[in-house]
């Protein structure tokens, strides 16, 4: 269960041949463009974001989209563009599955997400439950935080424990940003759950400039980790440009998230 009173002490979740560890102190920082698009690009940003002390590698292959006219993501091709990344780089990599008929697709893929829309998908949960990966389990849009454990919980309850959660931001009555982020839900989490709490102020606020002072924020209130967009020329991004940082942005705000995690 993801509950503490079952198991008081924090999860540790090990991910990839490395056994990279997230979790208890471990912080995981993810980060990588919103969509593959090209090798060039994945093994670039690959390169840069390593080189800037990302410990993972994010990039969407299947992309949820609101609107079925815009780019989907390379699919397949794209999980065969990030196990290239993977080989260059060394960096465990995470993408997100929409349909459990793909899994066979993610056998060398180190951390499967579940994106903010398919949080309740209780049948692709299910399926996540009967294999062993690490799962990057996004809020939905407007979940609640016992809604989001009760996901969590049905991963877990199919004999699969290595679950992540992961704070992106909810839908609210404010326009400003994209979504709200509820950096008080890291805080409640840790309270009510052992699992990693991971937070993505890129998708919560959907501003590039607005990404550091919340990734900082959230390195200060105790989060497990944090999943950022980075894209190596954003205006041309085809997805997620405005929310998307230079590799020299995100070098300089892992830095300042090293300088907050000292500090704490
Ligand atoms: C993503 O990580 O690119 C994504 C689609 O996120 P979310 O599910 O949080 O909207
Ligand atoms: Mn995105």
């Amino acid at each position: 269960s993801a509950n503490r009173k079952f198991h008081p002490k924090d999860s540790i979740i090990e991910v990839g041949e490395q056994k990279l560890k997230v979790g208890h102190g471990n912080f995981a920082l993810i980060a990588g463009p919103c969509s593959v698009e090209s090798e060039e690009q994945i093994i670039s940003v690959a390169k840069s974001v390593k080189a800037a002390g990302a410990t993972m590698l994010r990039g969407g292959a299947f992309k949820p989209r609101t609107s079925p006219y815009d780019f989907q993501g390379l699919k397949a091709d794209g999980i065969e563009l990030l196990l290239e990344a993977k080989r260059e780089t060394g960096l465990p990599i995470v993408t997100e599955i929409m349909n459990a008929n793909h899994l066979p697709l993610f056998e060398d893929v180190d951390v499967i997400q579940v994106g903010a829309r398919n949080m309740q998908n209780f049948e692709l949960l299910k399926e996540l439950g009967k294999t062993r990966k690490p799962i990057l389990i996004k809020r939905g849009l407007a979940n609640t935080i016992k809604e989001l454990l009760m996901s969590a919980e049905y991963i877990m309850a199919g004999g699969n424990e290595n679950v992540i959660l992961c704070e992106r931001g909810i839908r609210t009555f404010e326009t400003a940003t994209r979504n709200t982020l509820d950096l008080s839900a890291v805080t409640v989490l840790h309270e009510l759950t052992h699992l990693p709490v991971v937070v993505d102020p890129s998708h919560a606020t959907g501003v590039a400039r607005y990404v550091k002072p919340m990734a900082m924020a959230a390195a200060a209130c105790g989060a497990d980790g944090l999943i950022i967009e980075v894209h190596n020329d954003p205006p041309h991004a085809l997805c997620d440009g405005a929310q998307s940082l230079r590799p020299e942005q995100f070098e300089d705000v892992a830095k300042a998230v090293r300088r907050v995690r000292a500090a704490a």
